[in-house]
């Protein structure tokens, strides 16, 4: 059988530093994120038209998997980690070739003396994430009005996000360099980034989730998210 190579056109830029805590599908969390095109690629012609569309199609590559094996079924989180589903019924990272398709909101583009870059609202893209192709998303054939959506018909619900009062402070302090920072926060805990196995658990554990070079500490408390802490990443 014929194999193939692709070669990356574009690289993402985005406040996702590590996979805990990104967004499981894009339109979750309002985050720019950007899309930068590679040479020789990045040449403004290839764009022509592309700012008459507001959303675009990004195909990319799982890039940053521990370990790229697969398995028939996979347990989706929207299931609480305990049923099966079959791979190809899942948007689950571990597939046969790890490929993502996100539809992503195409806020601008950026035509400079480096290239072509694409300014990307609510992405659901590990920083970093290598680009293969991107196409304009089409109403009138990409918008289905009656489609079914399986095992995951709606967004998943969502958390009450609270800030330790020293925490909100210390976020208001760091708003000057990262603007937007408290609801950024606010929108990622929401969607409860925390392993499904995990959820539903009454417990004390406290994680670390990675935006920007910062890391976000939270805990769970009575069905919400409490930050507690905000401060530099460790190097
Ligand atoms: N919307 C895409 C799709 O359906 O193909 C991606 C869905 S996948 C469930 C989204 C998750 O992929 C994110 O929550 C993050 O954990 C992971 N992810 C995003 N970018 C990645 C990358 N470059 N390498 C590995 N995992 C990534």
């Amino acid at each position: 059988m014929q194999t193939f190579n692709f070669d990356p056109i574009g690289i993402v830029h985005s406040p996702y530093r590590e996979k805990f805590g990104i967004p499981r599908q894009p339109g979750l969390v309002d985050v720019a994120s950007t899309l930068e095109l590679l040479s020789p690629y990045n040449r403004p012609e290839a764009v022509k038209g592309l700012e008459e569309f507001s959303h675009i199609w990004i195909s990319f590559v799982f890039h940053a998997l521990e370990q790229v094996k697969w398995r028939p079924t996979v347990r989706p989180p929207r299931l609480g980690g305990n049923s099966r589903v079959g791979v190809f019924a899942s948007r689950s990272t571990h597939r046969p070739n790890p490929l993502g398709l996100s539809v992503v909101a195409l806020e601008g583009i950026e035509i400079g003396q480096h290239g072509v870059c694409l300014r990307l609202g609510a992405a659901d893209l590990l920083d970093g994430t290598p680009v293969l192709d991107i196409k304009p998303y089409i109403p009138y054939v990409d918008s289905i009005h009656d489609a079914r959506g399986g095992f995951a018909p709606e967004a998943p619900p969502r958390l009450e996000v609270h800030f330790l009062p020293e925490v909100a402070q210390a976020c208001r302090r760091l708003e000057g360099h990262y603007p937007g920072l408290e609801r950024l926060i606010r929108e990622v805990l929401a969607q409860d980034p925390r392993p499904a196995y995990q959820a539903g658990r009454n417990e004390l554990r406290e994680y670390g989730v990675a935006l920007y070079d910062l890391n976000v500490r939270f805990r769970i408390v009575q069905g919400g998210v409490e930050v507690t802490g905000v401060e530099p990443a460790p190097r």
